[in-house]
This record gives structure tokens, C-alpha cells and sequence, in this order.
């Protein structure tokens, strides 16, 4: 009887819509996809205002834009966390600050009436690009983001890395030096703090401070973006600035590839658009860190390729796979 219920739950997901929803700081992202399909019948893009009250009201709209009249089986989002996805609530998140301790989940699951699952953002990225993008095809996958932040998403055995509380894979705040800089969370010495982008201006900033000579300007606050410019232009500071953060991802990922053991190594992320500047550093250190050769045999080092898109179809393969189809 079970199981005959089981399979009928599976052939009306099988038939109907998927929402998945991408919450962001400044923007809530939501499509509906057809069975089968990674292409949406509808998308909708709205600003957030993540700052302002009424965050759970935009969302509630955002899904009701592209809820059609065809059956929906479940609701996936992407967000910010830290947060529970076990329960499906928001712990704290600093980008929405009226959601403390907010059961978003349940809240929408009750509100439409169809499962409702949410995970953190770079969870999200990290198991959409294993199902459709750069890690597709392998079963031992670590995915990391650069920007503002550092974040993670790790595949183990065909399995997303949850941990007991759900808040496993935050690459970003491993120490790599308990003395080192202060990491966007309030602690010290994460790779967050060495290898972000505001982490690499930092850096740049502090070193014309003490007297260094760069073409960088002297006075305001640098971007990662502005650096970027100044390495590709020569500028000898600017460069060292990524060779630092280079050498102390190596190290991160020589940690990483001691744990996980992946086969393929996957980055997202702005920061990780700037190329050699960063990699070629980061490879030189990742072989010099790394204690046995053998994990860099048959390595795949790959850049992300969903794009912006990586959170939403992250929340489509989440609800897909907590209902039991893929
Ligand atoms: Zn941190």
C-alpha cells in the first residue's frame, strides 16, 4: 500500500510545476519549471528591499506571478543563511534583518499548500552545477563561490553535505590563520578573510597605507574590481595583492581536498573571474600545500557555469530531489 501511494505521489510530481525560488539582497528571483526541463514557463525578477519590511509578502507575490493554472508539487528556495533546512527557517541572516528565527519554509509550504524546502544559497549553486552544470557527471564535488563572501557546497558520494544541523560546507570560514584578518563574520583568519574581494582590497589598501607604490589611489575605500584593473594593467602591488589571496586559497583547497577528496574543483563567484591573476598563484600553492599528489590526479579544476542562474535551479534540483524525482 506504501509504496503504491509512494509511486502515485511520484507520478503527480513527475507531471507538474516546480517552483523554485532565489532570494537574494537585493533582488527575489522565481520560475516555474515544466517536468524534465531546466527551461522555465515563467520567470519573474523583483527587488527585494531586503532592508524595508514586508520581505515575506514580496516573496508570497513573487510565487503567485508564476503560478499558473497547471498543478504545482513543490516549492524549493535558495537563501542567504545562516539558516535550518531541516525546519525550514531562517536563523539570522544580516542581508534580511526582520527575519529572526523566521520559518519561511513552513510558512509557505502552509500559505500555498505544497511542500516547501530551503537550503542556503551556495549549497544551492554547489548542487545545481553538479546536476546541470560544470560538476555534472561526477560524484565527488566541491563547489566554491569568491565575491563579497566565500562560500560552499560540497557533493560527497552523490550526496549534498548538510551536516547534523544543516550549516555543513561553509568553506569560507575555515581558519587558515587564527591571527589573520577579521572575516566578514566577526572572527579572525578565515579564508573568507584572505581570498574575498573586499579581503583583496584590504590588502591592497593596507599596503599603500604603509608606503607601498601603486597606480591605486591613496584615499577611499578600493573594490576587488579596481585591483583587478591595476594587475591587468602591470601595477606590481595590485598583482601581489591576488598572488596572496592566490597562495592562501591553495592552501584552503589543499585542506578541502584532505577532507572531501573530490574530483573536480568547481568556482563561481566575481572574484573568480579574474583568471590567471588568481589561479595560476592559487595552483602553485594548491601543489605545494597539498600533502599527497595523488588528489590533484585527474583533478578537474572548472569554472562555474550556470551563472546567476545557479541559486534558482539549485532550489529546483533541491525540491525535485526531496520529492523523489530527479
Ligand atoms: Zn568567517
Amino acid at each position: 500500500m506504501k509504496s503504491n501511494l509512494t509511486r502515485r505521489s511520484v507520478i503527480i510530481a513527475s507531471m507538474s510545476l516546480t517552483i523554485a525560488v532565489d532570494l537574494g539582497g537585493t533582488h527575489i528571483r522565481v520560475a516555474a519549471y515544466p517536468p524534465d526541463s531546466t527551461g522555465p514557463t515563467k520567470h519573474q525578477r523583483t527587488r527585494s528591499h531586503a532592508n524595508e519590511p514586508g520581505v515575506y509578502e514580496r516573496v508570497v507575490q513573487a510565487i503567485e506571478s508564476v503560478w499558473t493554472n497547471e498543478e504545482v508539487s513543490a516549492i524549493g528556495i535558495a537563501s542567504p543563511g545562516p539558516l535550518d533546512p531541516y525546519t525550514g527557517t531562517i536563523l539570522a541572516t544580516p542581508n534580511i534583518p526582520e527575519w529572526q528565527n523566521f520559518p519561511l519554509a513552513p510558512k509557505l509550504s502552509k500559505r500555498f499548500g505544497v511542500p516547501t524546502y530551503l537550503d542556503n544559497d551556495a549549497n544551492m549553486a554547489g548542487l545545481a552545477e553538479w546536476k546541470f552544470g560544470a560538476g555534472k557527471g561526477h560524484h565527488n564535488v566541491i563547489y566554491i563561490t569568491i565575491s563579497t563572501g566565500i562560500g560552499g557546497g560540497v557533493i560527497v558520494h552523490d550526496h549534498l553535505l548538510q551536516g547534523f544541523r544543516g550549516m555543513g560546507g561553509e568553506l569560507g570560514h575555515m581558519i587558515i590563520d587564527p591571527d589573520g584578518p577579521l572575516c566578514g563574520c566577526g572572527k579572525n583568519g578565515h579564508v573568507e578573510s584572505f581570498c574575498s574581494g573586499p579581503a583583496i582590497a584590504r590588502y591592497a589598501s593596507e599596503q599603500i597605507q604603509a608606503g607601498q607604490t601603486s597606480s591605486l589611489p591613496a584615499q577611499g575605500r578600493l573594490t576587488a574590481a579596481q585591483v583587478a584593473e591595476a594587475a591587468h594593467a602591470g601595477d606590481a602591488l595590485a598583482i601581489s595583492a591576488f598572488s596572496r589571496a592566490g597562495h592562501y586559497l591553495g592552501i584552503a583547497i589543499a585542506n578541502y581536498l584532505a577532507i572531501f577528496d573530490p574530483s573536480v574543483l568547481i568556482f563561481g563567484g566575481g572574484v573568480s573571474q579574474v583568471g590567471d591573476l588568481l589561479f595560476k598563484p592559487f595552483e602553485e600553492s594548491l601543489r605545494k600545500h597539498t600533502f599527497h599528489q595523488h588528489y590533484l590526479d585527474d583533478l578537474v579544476i572548472a569554472k562555474a557555469a550556470l551563472g546567476d542562474d545557479a541559486g534558482l535551479l539549485g532550489a529546483l534540483a533541491l525540491a525535485r530531489l526531496k520529492m523523489g524525482v530527479q
